[in-house]
């Protein structure tokens, strides 16, 4: 196969068992069912699913298999496969190569050693993984990977990707009944789509490789800043360097080989940042999609000596890196329910949607703030390179004017003779490109959709959007109660959307989000500022949240109590691997630098002056003094995180430790980071143990 250039088209989805695949493969009847239990959701016949195990393997070994895996993502944020080949032995010794059709539809991984936050005890141990046939097959690296959902034997969700089916399911039932209000009897399914915009960063591999802060958590724990960092904004946007420029072909070709719609790549803020966006897709299969994005951008970076660095913020000084997650409904017609149309009828049900997103926002505000936390993202949010902690919409101007025009029943502007109503006027036109401009905003409407921009680089898009869907689903289901019963539609409709902007609007916030003023704002509108991790965790055991979640059947209560668990692990873990990986490199090759370094010192004056013994030596001798108080002031703060770390042992329960890790062992490594990155300062280059951020951040030289 020619994967050149002009070939694109010819291979894109080439490594994919698509529809078109599958049409070509597959028996007309096979087909038509497949398509149906991918359509309305039914469960698949063990007959057809044979059929199809045996075209799938046929299909993938003439791609190179030999194995296949059931590919799924456990509540570690990543994805797990576990690798079983074809082979099954004949009667001669010798073996066939085969593929069932219950191999394909359930496996039973041993994954007994996956987060599941008390839903698994060690002798039940077993998982399984169920097919998820609304995400296609695809073969990577020789194997077979099969889409699907993790659950305990019990039945609980044990991944990301089986609440997030759910909540597609939930605002599916939910817009449906919306939909139908207004007469459209020609769609049948509601899906939500996405397009997540990936930032990252990319080291030279053999730099990285002398970083064990880099090695060991994805992000430098020291490191003083390079004379030169993002301030001159010369890399945004800049030339791609050849070495980068490599990478990113490759990448793209690798991706769309796999079907993945990569579509724009640009340098970042930050020297040796960039980016990728694709096109948008259904939620799952673009939750799918951005995790073999993460997978594949790591992989083929090491192919190019280079480290693909995911991690929210792996420099202190520059931006880290996020995830925006743009996000919309679409009808099976193709109609963008976030669009607003031409027509009063259309503008009708785009401000209904509209509406519902605010309410939404506005109600659930921290469980969509708990979607997007981490111990990595806690560098970034409200540091005035991401959004801050606080939740809030951006409308833009115009269309704040219109729903304020609304809600107060005034005209839209002193042009305007009559009141604006819903259902009976056109909306003015609002400039789809002003829409976008404030970066500052955590959710901002950008013409036709909505985006978050709250995730970080490293999370997984299926938690914040299953967050986000369920809470629009059950304001939908609020609405469609309100108007189902409604003796005039026109008039409840109104007056529906002006009771909403009139509850919610504290929610929508158009000015800077990095400014100060605007979280004393907050605070006065009563919104959440939930700064850390441990601060924002607690929110998803709220009883309206629970209720939420089990109204619409995306998480029981049970599994709900076991994500807390997990999250809060996840962070306490995360924490203590980064305060033991610094207490290692100040002990072994931090002091002894700074002291060989003073001992050098004290050396070269020494001899100097029993060479000539009336010589200063000022250099050397003050140099020495800053550097034996800095010396001092290394180990103190070096014993003090190792209290720190002993007294989290004391704390009982996932959260007490949390809270603990937050507000004693991280200010005691932001104190020792201090004092390290002071003494880098002072000591002589090639005496430094470490590469230095100059080196990390500009070494990709060409
Ligand atoms: P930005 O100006 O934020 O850098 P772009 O306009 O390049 O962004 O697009 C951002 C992302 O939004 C792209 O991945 C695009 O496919 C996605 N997007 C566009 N329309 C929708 C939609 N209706 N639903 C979900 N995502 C969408
Ligand atoms: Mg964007």
């Amino acid at each position: 196969m020619d994967f050149s250039t002009k070939n694109v088209p010819e291979y894109f989805g080439k490594y994919v068992f698509d529809d078109t695949t599958m049409r070509a493969r597959l028996p007309k009847e096979t087909y038509k069912a497949i398509t149906r239990t991918v359509k309305d959701g039914r469960s698949l016949d063990i007959t057809i699913a044979n059929v199809v195990a045996n075209a799938m393997k046929d299909w993938a070994m003439e791609l190179g298999a030999t194995h296949f895996t059931h590919w799924f993502q456990p509540m570690t944020g990543i994805t797990a496969e576990k690798h079983d080949s074809f082979i099954s032995p004949d009667d001669t010794g010798r073996v066939i190569m085969e593929f069932s059709g219950k191999e394909l539809v359930q496996g039973e991984p041993d994954a007994s050693s996956f987060p599941s936050g008390g839903l698994r005890a060690t002798f039940e141990a077993r998982g399984y993984t169920a097919w998820d046939p609304t995400s296609y097959a695809f073969v990577k690296d020789g194997v077979l990977c099969i889409p699907t959902a993790f659950c305990s034997f019990g039945g609980d969700a044990l991944d990301k990707k089986t609440p997030l089916l759910r909540s597609m399911e939930a605002l599916n039932r939910q817009a449906m009944r919306v939909v139908k209000l207004f007469g459209n009897t020609d769609v049948t399914s509601v899906k939500t789509t996405v397009g997540p915009e990936q930032e990252y960063f990319l080291v030279d591999k053999s730099i990285y490789d002398k970083r064990p802060d880099l090695i060991f958590t994805g992000r430098t724990l020291f490191g003083s800043r390079a004379p030169k960092g993002q301030e001159l904004d010369d890399h945004y946007f800049g030339t791609i360097k050849p070495r980068v420029a490599a990478f990113m072909k490759e990448l793209d070709e690798e991706l769309w080989k796999l079907g993945v719609y990569a579509k724009t790549e640009h340098n970042e803020a930050a020297p040796a940042q960039h980016e990728l966006a694709p096109v948008f897709t259904t939620s799952n299969i673009a939750a799918d999609h951005n995790q073999l994005t993460m997978e594949l951008m790591q992989k083929i970076a090491r192919k190019h000596d280079m480290v693909c660095l995911l991690h929210e913020k792996p420099f202190a000084g520059v931006n880290g890196s996020g995830k925006h997650n743009n996000w919309s409904m679409t009808t099976n017609t193709g109609v963008n329910l976030l669009n607003p149309g031409e027509t009063p009828y259309e503008n009708a049900q785009f401000l209904l949607y509209l509406c519902a997103v605010i309410k939404a926002v506005d109600d659930y505000q921290d469980l969509i703030r708990v979607s997007a936390t981490s111990a990595g993202n806690d560098h970034r949010l409200g540091a005035a390179e991401a959004p801050p902690a606080v939740i809030s919409i951006f409308l833009g101007d115009e269309l704040t004017a219109i729903l304020s025009a609304l809600e107060k029943e005034t005209a839209y502007n002193a042009k305007e003779k009559t009141l604006m109503r819903v259902g009976v006027h056109v909306l003015p036109k609002f400039p789809k490109d002003t829409t976008d401009r404030n970066r500052t905003s955590p959710f901002a409407f950008t013409g036709n959709k909505f985006e978050f921009r709250m995730l970080g680089s490293s999370a997984s898009v299926s938690d914040c959007n299953t967050m986000i869907n369920t809470a629009v689903a059950e304001v939908l289901s609020q609405f469609a109660d309100e108007l189902e019963g409604a003796e005039n539609f026109e008039h409840a409709l109104h007056d529906l959307i002006v009771k909403t902007i009139r509850n919610h609007k504290r929610i929508i916030f158009n000015g800077n989000g990095y400014d100060d003023a605007w979280i004393r704002e907050a605070e006065k509108r009563g919104l959440y500022n939930l700064k850390t991790t441990p601060d924002a965790i607690p929110m998803l055991l709220q009883e309206k949240n629970i209720n939420l979640l089990c109204k619409h059947k995306v998480l029981s209560e049970r599994e709900i109590r076991a994500r807390y668990e997990i999250l809060l692990e996840a962070y306490v873990k995360e924490v203590h691997i980064e305060a033991l990986t610094m207490v290692d490199m100040v002990r072994k090759d931090i002091l002894p630098a700074v002291c060989g370094y003073g001992d050098k010192l004290a050396e070269t004056a020494l001899h100097k002056k029993a060479a000539l013994p009336t010589l200063k030596c000022t250099y050397e001798l003050k140099n020495l003094e800053n550097l034996s108080v800095c010396t001092d002031n290394i180990y103190e703060g070096l014993l003090a995180l190792e209290e720190a770390i002993e007294s989290v042992k004391h704390e009982d329960g996932n959260l007490a430790q949390a809270k603990a890790y937050e507000t004693r062992v991280i200010p005691a490594m932001k104190a020792l980071r201090a004092y390290v990155d002071s003494a880098e300062g002072m000591v002589a280059y090639k005496e430094w143990p470490y590469p230095t951020y100059g080196d990390l951040l500009f070494g990709i030289k060409n």
